[in-house]
């Protein structure tokens, strides 16, 4: 199995030299110069051999006084939540595909054996890979919610409800007007982790639909007070293992937002500000507008001010990327979490720009 594969010095190295993301969670690699252990997947400048250590816990590594990487994050994911991970890998290759797949294909795609990878799914997801299939063919699934619902009822039954039953009942919820939003969240319960990043502690919130909050700070302790302010009746509850899963992402995301952002977002807004954001999204990584820039795309260039409250007003930091726009002369311009978090948000995405 799997396990076995990484057992070898040269194996390991192999996989560190390639970012082999198969090898995450199989062991951790750690290096002697920078004191530092990182997932083999990391994409962090490639140490020499001679300095590489290899251990097959982040335990192991954190005794021997490594501490773990900020940028690949190696403590907050483990291998069942790599294994969740997968799983929902593969619902995104059944919500994308017209045809259906064999089981045998879907497994291959995410480097399970075919056995395992349909005990897992339905463990995980609560119904089959061919029940997920058929559900997903069906007509119920409209367009615009197809990526959301799908990928949350994987999310939702890997851990946010018990699987079978979870399913269905997130499912009506979906379909229903979030009425519970604009009445302070009331009768709605959110999950939420805490987790460190480059730019300080970071929190992120969900509700059953998708990621509702995510906020900076400098004091993990305050975090969970941000989110209660914009939802004062919702019921806030520490996710468990399985929202890791998310943190992570949101984490991965936030160092290097290249990639497109898989998990669905549970964006509440008014009907201009989520123009706004739909606007910013559009926008590449490093790239910045003006509010000037915002509002005459929107056909309204008298609204700078209102595109700059909209901006204020949104909860998702990053996954809606309100960094990313500046004033008109250039200036870093105003940040809900800090104008530092901002100034080194924009510089980080530069210089992954510049590609190495
Ligand atoms: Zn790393």
């Amino acid at each position: 199995m799997k396990l076995n594969s990484f057992n070898s010095d040269e194996s390991r190295w192999e996989a560190v030299c390639n970012n082999n993301p198969d090898a995450d969670g199989v062991f951790y690699y750690a290096v002697i110069t920078t004191g530092i252990y990182c997932r083999p997947s990391c994409r962090s400048k490639l140490p020499s051999r001679e300095n590489v250590h290899y251990f097959t816990s982040c335990n192991e590594a954190e005794s021997a006084g490594y501490r773990p990487c900020k940028r690949c994050t190696p403590a907050t994911i483990s291998k069942q939540e790599n294994t969740v991970l997968k799983i929902i890998q593969a619902c995104r290759i059944m919500e994308r595909s017209e045809a259906s797949i064999k089981l045998a294909d879907l497994a291959a795609a995410v480097n399970l054996s075919s056995y395992h990878f349909h005990r897992l799914f339905k463990k995980i997801v609560g119904i089959t890979p061919k029940q997920y299939a058929t559900k997903q063919q069906s007509r119920k699934f409209q367009a615009n919610l197809k990526s959301r619902t799908s990928v949350t009822e994987a999310i939702y039954a890997s851990g946010f409800g018990s699987s079978g039953s979870a399913y269905d009942k997130n499912r009506d919820q979906l379909a229903m007007v979030p009425k519970a939003y604009q009445e302070g969240g009331e009768g709605i319960s959110i999950r939420y982790g805490i987790a460190e990043c480059f730019l300080g502690w970071v929190i992120v919130a969900a509700t059953e639909r998708g990621i509702c909050g995510v906020e900076f700070g400098d004091d993990p302790g305050t975090l969970p007070g941000q989110i209660q302010a914009t939802f004062p009746k919702a019921t806030l509850v520490k996710g468990g293992v399985a929202f890791e899963t998310m943190i992570t992402a949101v984490v991965n995301y936030i160092q290097s937002p290249g990639e497109r952002f898989e998990l669905p977002l549970d964006i509440q807004g008014t009907v201009f500000q989520q123009q706004v954001w739909k606007i910013l999204k559009q926008l590449a990584p490093g790239e910045t507008i003006s509010y000037t820039e915002v509002a005459n795309r929107l056909g309204k260039p008298k609204a700078a001010r209102a595109v700059a409250s909209a901006c204020g007003a949104n909860k998702l930091a990053v996954l809606v990327p309100c960094h990313r726009v500046v004033a008109k002369n250039g200036a870093i311009g105003g940040y809900r979490w800090g104008k530092d978090r901002k100034k080194q948000l924009l510089d980080s995405e530069r210089d992954q720009g510049d590609g190495s």
